[in-house]
């Protein structure tokens, strides 16, 4: 089902959509429809068992024309450059409505680290960056976890960098474990800032988290902790679903009276799977995956990977759906936008919505570059006022011009970055 659309094609599509609300200039729109750099390359590791093996990665900047690239290293074994050049675009975007001064940026490697070991894993990082040193940096290309990676695989490239380059260059990478140069608050911080924009638009409809029920694809970093926060505000998950490795498919782990989120995150393992049977002992319905999106919810939140969000299954979106809340890169293909519409769901669009990571990457790289470290409550508060802001601009202009939100937060980003490359001279 998801092979059938092509992330880019999908990018492309929807910035073509607003590129004509705004009557761009078409060098403006040819510029900003493609990515500025790609690189392509291969890293040969050496495995535990003497082999080598080569893996295929990209790094991709869609624009710097606000700062530096910036964006995670996903690693996945369906990844494809076409998926890359996507969530490059959708960077700069994601930087531009929460308005901090950096663009946008992606990287991947076609690999599956469920079946790597940690030692393969730290080699195909080094490798990584000992193929791209010279592209990255604090002022050139800042990449991050995602997909598959977290902050000890941001440690082996800082530290590969850092051997390479011969100096200590912390904001070269960000998401790193706090006490080494990462931030409090930001393994938390997208699920969070998830939340911080849905609590903000359920009280511009007059409602709390309190009154409302959700559910949830996916239960990696973003999942998890939106779940948290959610539920931290009196929201009720009624249903999770994640991949299962072993069996090849993924689940539905369904509590009609509400998941307990924090016991859930405890039967998962390190790829944000839920194992089964801790599940089913502690007394939760195992479900086919898909039925997540059928729920009898007010909210549903794709937090898993892009193309989710299709015609075919927007068929089975209960009519009891009021919001749709993006979690993941992504996860609407632009055909089911129409539908959306149509149903009268509210959407909190991607973009705008999990920006909560990198607006807490920058302030990593802030605190970074003045090697001063901020208490938990601090970031988050910065995190809040962030996230807040930027919803209450999409959402005042999504209003006043009535507009869909997703064209709204289009507008304002791509109007930022048309700006920047404007004054820069480049069109
Ligand atoms: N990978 C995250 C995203 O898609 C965070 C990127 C970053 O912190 O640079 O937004």
């Amino acid at each position: 089902m998801a092979a059938a659309y092509n992330p880019f094609e999908n990018a492309k599509a929807q910035f073509d959509s607003v590129a004509g609300l705004l009557e761009l200039d078409e060098g403006t729109k040819a510029l900003l429809r493609e990515p500025m750099k790609e690189m392509h390359f291969t890293i040969p590791v050496k495995m535990d068992n003497g082999s080598t093996q080569i893996f295929k990665a990209f790094r991709i900047v869609h624009n710097d024309a606000r700062g530096p690239g910036k964006g995670g290293i996903r690693f996945h074994p369906h990844e494809t450059a076409d998926t890359v050049r996507a969530l490059s675009m959708w960077m700069t975007w994601k930087c531009a409505v929460v308005d901090i001064p950096l663009g946008g940026g992606k990287g991947g490697v076609i690999c599956d680290p469920h079946n790597l070991s940690q030692t393969e894993q730290e080699r195909l990082c080094r490798g990584y960056v000992r193929r791209l040193h010279s592209l990255l940096g604090p002022n050139q290309d800042v990449p991050a976890p995602d997909v598959m990676t977290n902050g000890q695989h941001m440690l082996w490239m800082l530290d590969e960098y850092e051997t390479i380059t011969g100096g200590h260059y912390p904001g070269m990478i960000t998401g790193k474990p706090v006490g080494m140069g990462g931030s409090l608050g930001r393994t938390e911080a997208t699920g969070y800032g998830v939340i911080y924009t849905l609590k903000e638009l359920l009280a511009q409809m007059g409602l709390t988290p309190a009154d409302t029920t959700a559910s949830m694809q996916g239960f990696g970093n973003v999942g998890e902790y939106a779940a948290r926060k959610y539920v931290e505000l009196g929201g009720k998950i009624i249903a999770v679903s994640c991949w299962h490795q072993g069996d090849k498919t993924s689940y539905t782990f369904r509590k009609a009276e509400g998941c307990n989120i924090p016991e859930l995150a405890s039967f998962k393992d390190a790829f944000g799977s839920i194992n089964k049977e801790k599940a089913q002992a502690a007394g939760y319905e195992i479900l086919p995956g898909d039925q997540w999106i059928s729920q009898d919810v007010d909210i549903l939140i794709p937090a898993a990977l892009e193309n989710q969000i299709t015609p075919e299954t927007m068929a089975k979106v209960n009519p009891s759906v009021k919001i749709l809340c993006e979690a993941a890169n992504g996860p609407t293909t632009p055909d089911s936008d129409a539908l959306i519409k149509e149903r009268g769901i509210t959407l909190l669009p991607d973009f705008l919505c999990n920006a909560g990571g990198v607006t807490c990457s920058y302030f990593e790289q802030v605190q970074c570059n003045m090697n001063y470290f901020w208490d938990k409550e601090e970031v988050l508060e910065k995190l809040e006022y962030a996230m807040t802001k930027a919803f209450r601009a999409v959402y005042a202009l999504a209003k006043e011009k009535n507009l869909y939100m997703r064209d709204a937060a289009y507008v304002i980003a791509i109007n930022r970055v048309a700006e920047a490359v404007k004054l820069r001279g480049w069109v």
